[in-house]
């Protein structure tokens, strides 16, 4: 049997009907024992679920061990920690980071115990509703407590899926594919378990490096398994660019000597020669980057080169716009600034984008 879904381009998924028995099966002989799930065959509590997944957010499950054993002794069900201070709860928390999660974590109890009795609503959309349980820990919730067939995908999910069927498209975008295609991994039980299962997958054998193919359960169906480039997926868009940065660089030349001067020893490009200039910033106009010129016996006017050099750091990418000057022979070069002969450039520490700006203000 075959499932085709369809995105911006038809995408044709072989089921694989097996496949979540083939998981849960695996999942039966080789789940990890995590203070917060439940054992095999009893239903998992919601505040335990709940509780660790707000924990594991940016947190490992090494570090959230003790602090969710921590919280459990004192707080023991979601009433008891809707009834504690958020100072207490703040308190108990120090040291695990990204602290906005303990206000709604705590605020998240008040609610339930306010306004659902002490008691988890058991469905995703009236999980959504409290405070900090976004769209995934919705899922993870009303999967693993309630046993409602929907799959939450997190970093270990999307990778086996990304493999499984070897999908091209890069992350973020395909994030809406990627959940279709886990969905399909459900099988018509135990949700919590397949999702679980898929979890324990990716964070024990679909590992982001030298995934352990022999060991998976679903080998023998894998396409990037097949195809032998496991490793590529899941696929990523490049990171963005940073915002571009403008500025303006002055070319003075006294006879065969150019005016320079040296970077300060901290920050990009520390220590490295430079022909004077403005400083880097996003939005800065042309004006702006001129008013920043050197001062300069007999220089009165700049002459603009047409176009601009540009430059990519990794951090942003740079346009600069050239200005020139000649000056006469006994000129003094502005405080902390240096005649250089053009002829012995190469030995400066010059920068790449200081090599283009000057071959485009000297025409070289
Ligand atoms: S066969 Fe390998 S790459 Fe494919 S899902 Fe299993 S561990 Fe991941």
């Amino acid at each position: 049997m075959s499932l085709t879904i369809v995105t911006k381009k038809k995408f044709v998924v072989a089921e694989g009907a097996s496949r979540p028995a083939l998981l849960l099966d695996w999942y039966d002989r080789h789940r990890r024992r995590l203070p917060w799930r439940a054992a095999a065959g009893e239903r998992a509590d919601p505040y335990r679920v709940w509780l660790s997944e707000i924990m594991l957010q940016q947190t490992g499950v090494k570090t959230v061990g003790p602090y969710f054993a921590k919280f459990l002794a004192r707080w023991p069900d979601v009433a008891a920690l809707g009834r504690a201070s958020l100072d207490d709860v703040l308190r108990m928390w120090a040291g695990l980071g990204y602290y906005s999660r303990a206000r709604n974590l705590h605020a998240c109890a008040v609610a339930v115990l306010r306004d659902h009795g002490g008691i988890f609503p058991d469905t995703e959309e009236g999980l959504r509703q409290l405070p900090g349980i976004g769209p995934y820990t919705a899922k993870a919730i009303a999967a693993i407590a309630f046993d409602i067939r929907t799959m939450p995908v997190d970093g270990n999910i999307e990778r086996v899926v990304s493999r499984l069927y070897a999908v091209e498209e890069p992350l973020p975008q395909t994030k809406p594919l990627i959940g279709e295609l886990a969905s399909t991994l459900l099988g018509p039980s135990r949700a919590g378990d397949s999702a679980q299962a898929l979890m324990d997958l990716g964070s024990s054998i679909c590992t982001p490096k030298k995934p352990a193919c022999a060991l998976c359960p679903l080998n023998d169906d894998c396409a990037a398994r097949s195809r032998g480039d496991q490793e590529t997926f899941p696929r990523k868009a490049p990171k963005r660019a940073g915002t571009l940065r403008r500025g303006a660089a002055f070319i003075v030349r006294r006879g065969d000597e150019l005016l320079v001067r040296t970077r300060a020893e901290k920050g990009l490009l520390g220590g490295m020669t430079e022909v004077p200039g403005s400083a880097w910033l996003a939005g800065q106009d042309d004006k702006m980057a001129l008013n920043q010129a050197p001062e300069l016996n007999g220089v009165t006017c700049w002459h603009r080169k047409t176009g601009v050099i540009t430059h990519v750091f990794t951090h942003f990418p740079l346009e600069l716009v050239i200005y020139t000057a000649d000056v006469a022979t006994r000129t003094r070069a502005p405080e902390g600034m240096r005649w250089v002969p053009i002829a012995t450039l190469a030995d400066e520490a010059l920068p790449n984008v200081m090599r283009k700006a000057i071959a485009h203000g000297l025409d070289i």
